[in-house]
């Protein structure tokens, strides 16, 4: 490591002691080791998976922030968990166990090394999401099967596409990695591309700007296996389409396999173009359903072993009880639960965990009614179908519920203007300020107005329950 890099993280360090408690600096900043810096790429050495978490959900986005005013530019910051000395022998498994999230895996997906280094940024694999980690049960039994199939033969089954859809937090990406895991691990010559949607739109405008349309279409064109995350992304972005359906022909006529997920199935998604629907309808589209108690208690029990937790059983119980829609909250909880404890030094007890959650669940009624729940809501009150507001109708009524669509989400759900017009069929920003305005100035100016919306409002709530 240079001096430099050592700078910058002091100074970094500094900016981030300021803004935050004592304590907290003490717990997770204070064991941090800057790596090295290249290629816009910060890598910091962290303790271990927990600690990695807490950081990735916690203090990410500040971290780079402060890197970024050190730096002046922007860059990209990665987590290194470190190794424990006896795994000095780095074999087959120690790599999986202490260095979870290493970026060596991404020298594999391009077997040729160096030549698509400065790609590595959007490719890689966390070594955690395995098979053997995803606990199985009835709401996600076939998706893993199916998953399975793929992975273990890609491009020769009957299932491609194959696309995975399921609400937030239920564990799609997770299998999406899984499979380019297997695959890389049985066959280390196999090309392995896993993007995110909106990383590949990103990669596609930017190649445009940069008139190297030639290379993004070489990266793909390299893949065995393409893997793509949540292409309800691509609503709206035209040109993207168009690129990913040209990316996704001469794979599919070559043989090759290509996986993605959605948080919804095809038909579900709006402003994506019937052509493109219809491939994705062409392999086989499996769902995952939210856990129920059995997985809710597995996946919780395989978490606390994974980061060697002792987590008493009627806490686990309390916690699969409480928390029951999301897999990703399930574990949040759990981790908070943990920090709390070694924070505040007392012990993990039934009393500790029952207030985490009640300070979780207090912050969810608070905060997060979802946009999901506005939009049923103000469609059942105006007798109009969902479909019909988040659609390219102009008509007077639907435009009317659209325009309270996006007051009270503004108003209620936490969203940025910029997810709720993405919501609302990728709409502009803006579009929303003008609604919430236009909504706004009305309630001012109409008592009546102003019951429907504060009856609407209650119904939301409602929705909650
Ligand atoms: P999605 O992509 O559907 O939003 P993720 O795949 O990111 O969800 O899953 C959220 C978290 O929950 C991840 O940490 C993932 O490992 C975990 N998870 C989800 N489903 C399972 C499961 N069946 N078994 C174990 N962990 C799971
Ligand atoms: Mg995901």
């Amino acid at each position: 490591m240079n001096d430099s890099i050592a700078k910058i993280w002091d100074l970094s360090l500094k900016d981030i002691k300021q803004s935050i408690p004592e304590h907290t600096y003490q717990a997770w900043f204070e064991s941090l080791q800057p790596v090295s810096f290249d290629n816009g790429i910060f890598k910091i050495n962290v303790p271990n998976t927990f600690h990695f978490e807490w950081l990735e959900t916690n203090y990410k986005d500040m971290i780079v922030n402060v890197l970024k005013k050190q730096v002046k530019d922007d860059i990209q910051l990665q987590f290194l968990i470190k190794k424990v000395e006896e795994d000095d022998v780095n074999d087959q498994d120690g790599n999986d166990l202490n260095n979870n999230y290493n970026t060596s895996r991404t020298n594999n997906i391009f077997p040729h090394g160096n030549e698509y280094s400065d790609r590595n940024k959007c490719i890689q694999l966390n070594n955690r999401y395995t098979f053997d980690n995803f606990v199985e049960g009835p709401n996600n039994q076939f998706s893993k099967v199916a998953s399975r199939a793929v992975a273990e033969s890609p491009g020769n089954t009957a299932f491609n596409p194959l696309l995975i859809y399921g609400g937030t937090g239920l564990g799609k990406t997770h299998l999406l990695q899984a499979i380019g895991n297997m695959v890389i691990n049985d066959n280390p010559n196999k090309v392995v591309i896993y993007v995110s949607s909106e990383k590949f739109m990103v990669d596609f405008i930017s190649a445009i700007r940069n008139n190297k349309m030639n290379e993004f279409g070489d990266i793909y064109r390299k893949a065995d296996l393409l893997l793509v995350d949540d292409i309800q992304f691509f609503e709206s972005k035209e040109s993207t389409q168009e690129q990913f359906f040209h990316t996704f022909n001469e794979l599919y006529q070559n043989g090759k396999q290509i996986v993605i997920t959605a948080d919804r199935t095809p038909k579900e998604l709006h402003a994506i173009e019937e052509r493109l629907v219809s491939r994705f309808l062409s392999g086989l589209m499996v769902d995952i359903q939210p856990p129920d108690y059995e997985s809710r208690i597995a996946i919780l029990q395989k978490k606390a072993n994974m980061d060697d937790l002792l987590i008493p059983e009627e806490i686990l119980d309390f916690i699969a009880k409480n928390i029951t829609s999301n897999v990703r909250e399930l574990e949040g909880t759990m981790t908070r639960i943990f920090a709390y404890s070694s924070l505040t030094h007392t012990d993990i007890t039934l009393s500790l965990a029952k207030k985490v959650i009640g300070d979780i669940l207090s912050i969810k009624k608070n905060n997060v009614i979802s946009f999901e729940a506005i939009l049923k809501t103000v469609a059942e009150y105006y007798n109009l179908s969902e479909n019909e507001i988040i659609g390219k109708s102009r008509v007077k009524e639907i435009a009317f519920a659209r325009q309270i669509v996006m007051y009270l989400s503004r108003k209620l759900s936490g969203s940025s203007l910029k997810t709720i017009g993405m919501k609302l069929g990728g709409r502009d920003h803006t579009t929303v300020i003008h609604g919430h305005n236009a909504i706004d100035k009305k309630i001012k100016k109409e008592k009546k107005f102003k019951k429907d919306i504060d009856t609407i409002k209650n119904q939301v709530d409602f929705e909650l329950y």
